[in-house]
């Protein structure tokens, strides 16, 4: 392919956006990814914590298809992931083994995009506040004023966001592109992070499906085998239902931490809370699936939104929507 002097701008770090860039990497188009967070994995995200690591956004994935089997098996060199489990403890049915695997990072969900981000141009810290064509090319400006120019661009931000930054040029997209992305919907989810003086009573193999509210899900990252700081400390992790986060959305942080600790006490056992903090996520689980798991812009200079809000949510749908939106977008370049 002649594409070697082409670029294209990919907004966005977390998986789905690594995996098209490193797709148009190897299709021979320069290609730099853009994302405000300070480090890479988006959603996928572990924290430092009490000294040890914390998974707070995506716990584990499933492998259900070939594209995300195919992801695995091209990470196994890496020797970073391990099946964590085929199932977990429920409460209202002990633990529940349905054979499917669940996978997770040796050092934590964001370690795999660290190695996908391995070789290629990322620019961490980067907000980018709109997007506009001009000509043959786009122009991306970042709330620190600096105007990124390229050939294509490709926006893998929440939809609402990648409306945000797509919308600011307002003839960019037509009537049914601001619909289609406005249709897109997640739950939302507060998490928070434990540090308790000693075990928890989360039963092996470190995590527990609450399907309550307010929690649905409690993991012991201790059991999970992530670094665990002090010798005797556990680090957990809390993720609250979309209605007690709706609920709660503007209340003070502290105080919403405490009520997930209160209503984790039977998890948590006779340790001492030492330190918690929560997180609030405005977009966890997407809520849909689209077909085609992407949105292909009209006209140019050429451009692609994706993501799992496209993809039917979780690792896999991301992992779905940036295989299937890259092999669209290097098609769509290459008959051009
Ligand atoms: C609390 C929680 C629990 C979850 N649990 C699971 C689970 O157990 N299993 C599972 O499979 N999935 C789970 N998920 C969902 C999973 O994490 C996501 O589906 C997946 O990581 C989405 O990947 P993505 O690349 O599409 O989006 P993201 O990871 O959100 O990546 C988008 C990136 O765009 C960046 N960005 C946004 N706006 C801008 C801007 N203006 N400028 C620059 N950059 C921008 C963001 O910083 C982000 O890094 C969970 C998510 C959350 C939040």
């Amino acid at each position: 392919m002649s594409e070697k002097s082409k670029s294209c701008l990919v907004i966005g770090a977390g998986i789905c956006g690594l995996l098209i860039a490193r797709k148009l990497s190897c299709a021979g188009i320069r290609v730099k990814v853009l994302d405000k967070g300070r480090g890479v994995g988006g959603r996928m995200a572990t924290r430092r914590f009490g000294g040890g690591r914390v998974d707070h956004g995506a716990q584990y994935f499933t492998v259900r298809g070939p594209r995300m089997r195919e992801l695995v098996r091209s990470l196994e060199n890496a020797r970073i992931l391990r099946v964590w489990s085929q199932g977990f403890h429920s409460l209202e049915k002990g633990f529940v083994r349905d054979g499917i695997s669940r996978y997770m990072a040796l050092n934590g969900m964001s370690s795999i995009a660290k190695v996908l981000a391995d070789d290629l141009t990322v620019h961490t810290g980067v907000k980018v506040s709109g997007a506009a064509r001009d000509g043959l090319h786009w122009k991306v400006s970042d709330d620190d004023g600096k105007v990124w120019v390229a050939d294509y661009l490709v926006v893998t931000a929440p939809a609402e966001q990648s409306l945000q930054i797509l919308g600011l040029d307002p003839g960019l997209l037509s009537a049914e592109e601001r619909s289609t992305l406005k249709s897109v919907q997640y739950n939302p989810c507060y998490a928070a992070m434990v540090r308790l003086d000693g075990p928890s009573r989360i039963p092996p193999p470190g995590g527990v499906w609450c399907n309550g509210d307010p929690i649905i899900w409690i993991a012991d990252n201790r059991a999970k085998g992530l670094p665990h700081g002090g010798d005797s400390d556990t680090l957990v992790t809390i993720h609250a239902s979309p209605e007690f986060t709706r609920r709660h959305w503007d209340s003070p942080k502290a105080e919403v931490a405490a009520m997930l600790v209160s209503a984790a006490s039977e998890w948590l056992g006779d340790s001492t809370v030492l330190e918690v903090e929560a997180h609030r996520w405005k977009y966890s689980q997407a809520l849909q699936q689209m077909d085609p798991p992407y949105l292909m812009l009209d006209g140019t200079p050429m451009g692609i939104v994706a993501g799992d809000g496209f993809g039917g949510g979780k690792v896999e749908g991301a992992v779905d929507s940036a295989v299937l939106a890259a092999e669209a977008f290097i098609e769509k370049i290459q008959t051009n």
